[in-house]
């Protein structure tokens, strides 16, 4: 872990008597990251953020400069975007758009609409006519193909309510030739039918097949496209196993001879990630305040929990973390604590299913220490029941270029699991 993250931590500590809960996000390591993962990609290709993985308004000023653009489901997601730039580009998906938000999504001047049915096509050629003008779509397409990796979230290649099968696209086709014309352009397809997929090599598989497909349709109906995007879903590992391998996929990437004939046609890759941007360089700090032993086993009770951090309750698994020992205590009686034993790590709810790790080994874990949960930047506070039981929110803290000097050799104890 970054000993400016820790510093940071530490001094949260020692500035307030409240036990620590905070969400520290690492915007310089954000940054140093999407640079590497942009310097390796093939020309001809762009980089989106997908901002309902960390939607925090800091994170996308900071991606700003750097990606091309953001891909949003909502108009509250829109709108945090435009509240940051007027102009960057957008992409507008999701399953169910309604017909006010189609509107402000073409009101606030988005570079693609991705439609993802039928019905949502023709509500978006009603809208373009009624106001005159032409609005810019990528189809939303769902594989047919088994072929497609499986992971633990997926979107297509089965039954789902993301996009249109392929069967439809013909059908789409001509409802744009005979109903759009002049109102709505398709400027190409969209897909998006894994995530979380940690194999490189499968990843880069799947992108053949969809540009594939895009290149027989761009024969079969004679279409002029410029753009493919090709998704996110680029997976991130909780369990210490690699990661996504991203010079590799960009290595793959660079030599699909689909891709090279598409570029040399003008028609451009997108990417549209959302965890893997994000996930490394989020921590989530809560403080230990109580340990106890209940039936032989160990229990550690954080100022905190999974109204916070809902990924470990959502995905049943064991978030990593890091014990950081502090010198936290005022009393005259002894300090609890466990040692080179194992301990359930949990939450203040009044629920069992409020739990972040379970049986996490530990050489000494302490009240008043602090559990720093890693790999929280994605996922985890979005996606939270925050108000569940009242108790008050985390603080939320940002590593810049300019606070992050290194400046610690604060030995970290990891839990060992
Ligand atoms: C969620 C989502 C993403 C981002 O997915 P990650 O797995 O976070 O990369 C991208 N595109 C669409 C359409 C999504 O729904």
């Amino acid at each position: 872990m970054k000993s400016s993250v820790w510093n940071m931590i530490h001094e949260l500590q020692r500035d307030s008597e409240d036990p620590v809960c905070a969400y520290v996000y690492d915007l310089a390591g954000i940054q140093e990251q999407v640079r590497h993962m942009l310097h390796t990609l093939p020309r001809g290709t762009r980089l989106f953020y997908a901002i309902k993985a960390n939607p925090d308004s800091r994170i996308i000023e900071a991606l700003l400069p750097w990606v091309h653009g953001f891909e949003v489901a909502s108009i509250g997601e829109l709108l945090k975007v435009r509240s940051v730039s007027s102009e960057v580009p957008i992409l507008f998906g999701g399953p169910g758009k309604k017909e006010n938000e189609l509107k402000q999504a073409i009101e606030h001047q988005v570079s693609f609409i991705h439609v993802e049915s039928l019905l949502e096509l023709r509500r978006v050629i009603a809208i373009a006519t009624r106001r005159g003008e032409e609005v810019r779509i990528l189809l939303r397409i769902n594989l047919r193909s088994s072929t497609l990796p499986r992971t633990r979230i997926v979107m297509g290649g089965g039954p789902s309510p993301f996009g249109m099968d392929e069967e439809s696209v013909e059908e789409a086709i001509r409802v744009i030739r005979e109903e759009g014309a002049g109102s709505v352009r398709l400027c190409g397809f969209h897909f998006h039918s894994l995530s979380n997929n940690v194999d490189a090599r499968l990843h880069a598989e799947m992108i053949e097949l969809y540009l594939q497909k895009v290149e027989m349709w761009q024969q079969a109906y004679d279409l002029h496209l410029e753009v493919i995007n090709a998704g996110g879903g680029f997976g991130v590992t909780y369990d210490g196993s690699p990661g996504f391998d991203w010079s590799l996929f960009t290595s793959l990437i660079e030599r699909s001879e689909a891709r090279g004939r598409l570029a040399s046609r003008g028609i451009q890759l997108y990417f549209e990630p959302g965890r893997m941007l994000v996930a490394d360089h989020g921590y989530y700090a809560a403080e230990v305040t109580d340990i106890k032993t209940s039936h032989g086993q160990h229990f550690a009770v954080l100022r905190g929990g999974t109204h916070h951090n809902r990924l470990p309750a959502s995905w049943g698994h064991n978030h990593p973390f890091h014990i950081m020992s502090t010198d936290r205590w005022g009393h005259s009686f002894a300090r609890p604590e466990v040692r080179d034993n194992k301990v359930h790590v949990v939450g203040e709810l009044c629920t069992p299913k409020d739990r972040m790790h379970s049986d996490a080994e530990v050489e000494r874990l302490r009240v008043g220490d602090i559990v720093v949960f890693e790999k929280s930047g994605a996922y985890c506070w979005t996606i939270s029941h925050h108000d569940f039981l009242g108790h008050p929110h985390p603080a939320f803290h940002y590593l810049t270029e300019d606070n992050n000097h290194v400046n610690s050799d604060e030995a970290c104890q990891s839990a060992r699991r």
